[in-house]
């Protein structure tokens, strides 16, 4: 496997393994995450659940770091060459980069703008699930931003039912 003609965007097939690039150093995802490889820890990436048309496929089987890329890697017999996907985070501490404002895991206020349109840095991120997508709209680039901060904040019918 050719790891400098892997794509970003999109699977890349090699008989039934699949790789592609799932993070670049300093770039933003296309969900508007950032995340510094050196502090994304391959040993804390347990258990990855590979997702397409609402069914698992099984787990990542594996993550290289590779200059200032992170690439993973896993196995189906399905056709999913140049298929798209999308990445889901678990709970993390973050700082929102519009707003220079830090959020730790204990200590979730109120928050600092809507969050959904400003770049979110992850602190020591763990990968929730990858979905694969036959075409990913600019819509649906907003869902594992939408959940991520679900994750973290109230929402206002959960404090209508806490008061
Ligand atoms: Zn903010």
């Amino acid at each position: 496997m050719d790891l400098s003609l892997l794509n970003r965007e999109s699977l890349t097939q090699d008989s039934n393994k699949y790789h592609a690039i799932l993070f670049e150093n300093d770039i933003l995802t296309t969900c508007g995450f950032l995340i510094d490889i050196k502090n994304f820890s391959l040993s804390n990436q347990k258990q990855v659940r590979i997702i397409y048309k609402n069914h698992s496929l099984g787990f990542l089987k594996k993550f290289y770091k590779n200059y200032d890329r992170v690439i993973f890697q896993f196995e189906s017999d399905l056709q999913l060459d140049q298929l798209g996907f999308l990445i889901f985070f678990k709970k993390s501490a973050f700082e929102c980069l519009h707003c220079k404002k830090y959020f730790n895991m204990s200590d979730l206020h109120e928050k600092c703008c809507e969050l959904i349109h400003s770049p979110i840095k992850l602190v020591n991120p763990s990968l929730d699930r990858i979905e694969i997508y036959n075409k990913i709209t600019p819509n649906m680039n907003y869902q594992p931003k939408e959940e991520f901060i679900s994750l973290h904040f109230a929402t206002i019918m959960d404090k209508i039912l806490l008061d």
